[in-house]
């Protein structure tokens, strides 16, 4: 269903809205992979009659929801909004205010980069009844699925999550220093566009260029790609494998683990290229 025509039609219905409040069920669909949804994710998505799911919601978890439930796809991509952020809590809103039940689904964890915050203070702050559902984020899907464990006693003692986008497209101005720590382990959000510059700041802020770091795309999907390399080559492989959002880029140490729990990913891929280890 467009957006928009629901947008309007919950803005005409003023006898709605003096009902009841209805609820919103914020639920983090993990990173693709339908089998990584919680219990009671698929136990909302059974129960929805009405969603409000973004981008990153692959279609085999939708494939949860009851046949007649109405499906309104209020998209998100960095640059490109369906719906703009104030309209999608506006819309979800106006749904709860006429009595509706609304399930929000979101790509990982509403939690981690999905705005999800932002949505439950809008709800808290109309009064209308909400909880929330957790998932897995894309760093755990990606860790597990392509053999990188977040932290090691051996590699790194703690994990930093950031977005390596800023909004508006403003200069990238990042706690580099804090970036750039050694033994840590950190994991970017939304970075593959700012890829070059990213990488230039680490190396600058004191991280040694041969650091092992990794992309995932699509992590924990049938077309997951991983690509790993140093640091410094880190931009020169995206370009060259063409890597596209949604994708994670995964610095420290712990990387070079994958070469020892999945070699066989490994060795395949680095045959004829060195400074490649591709999987599909
Ligand atoms: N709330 C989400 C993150 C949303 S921000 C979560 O917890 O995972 C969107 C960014 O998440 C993407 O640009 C990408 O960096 C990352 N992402 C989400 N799903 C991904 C996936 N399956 N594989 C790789 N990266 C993913």
């Amino acid at each position: 269903m467009d957006a928009s025509h629901l947008l309007i039609a919950a803005a005409h219905t003023p006898h709605l809205q003096a009902q009841a409040p209805g609820t919103v069920t914020l639920v983090g669909a993990g990173p693709g992979d339908p089998e990584l949804l919680t219990l009671k994710a698929v136990k909302a998505l059974q129960a929805a009659s009405l969603v409000l799911y973004d981008h990153l919601v692959s279609p085999a978890v939708l494939a949860f929801l009851p046949p007649d439930a109405e499906r309104v796809y209020v998209g998100k991509e960095s640059s490109r909004h369906t719906l703009p952020q104030g309209d999608i809590i506006e819309l979800m809103v106006r749904l709860a205010r006429s009595g509706r039940a609304v399930l929000r689904l979101k790509g990982g964890d509403g939690y981690i980069f999905g705005r999800g915050g932002e949505e439950a203070q809008a709800l808290a702050a109309q009064g209308i009844p909400f909880t929330v559902v957790p998932g897995l984020t894309a760093a755990q899907g990606a860790a597990a699925s392509v053999g990188i464990p977040l932290t090691h006693r051996d590699h790194a003692c703690s994990l930093v999550l950031s977005t390596g986008h800023l909004r508006e497209n403003r200069q990238l101005d990042m706690d580099w220093d804090l970036l750039a720590r050694p033994n840590q382990t950190v994991v970017l959000y939304m970075g593959v566009n700012n890829l070059p510059e990213i990488c230039r700041q680490l190396v600058a802020h004191g991280l040694p260029a041969d650091t092992p770091a990794a992309l995932v795309e699509k992590a924990t999907l049938p077309d997951e790609r991983c690509i790993t390399g140093t640091l410094a080559e880190l931009p020169s492989l995206a370009l060259r494998h063409q890597v596209r959002p949604p994708a994670l880029i995964m610095i420290g140490s712990v990387v070079s683990v994958r070469a020892q729990l999945m070699p066989a990913a490994t060795t395949a891929a680095t045959e004829g290229d060195p400074a490649l280890h591709a999987a599909a």
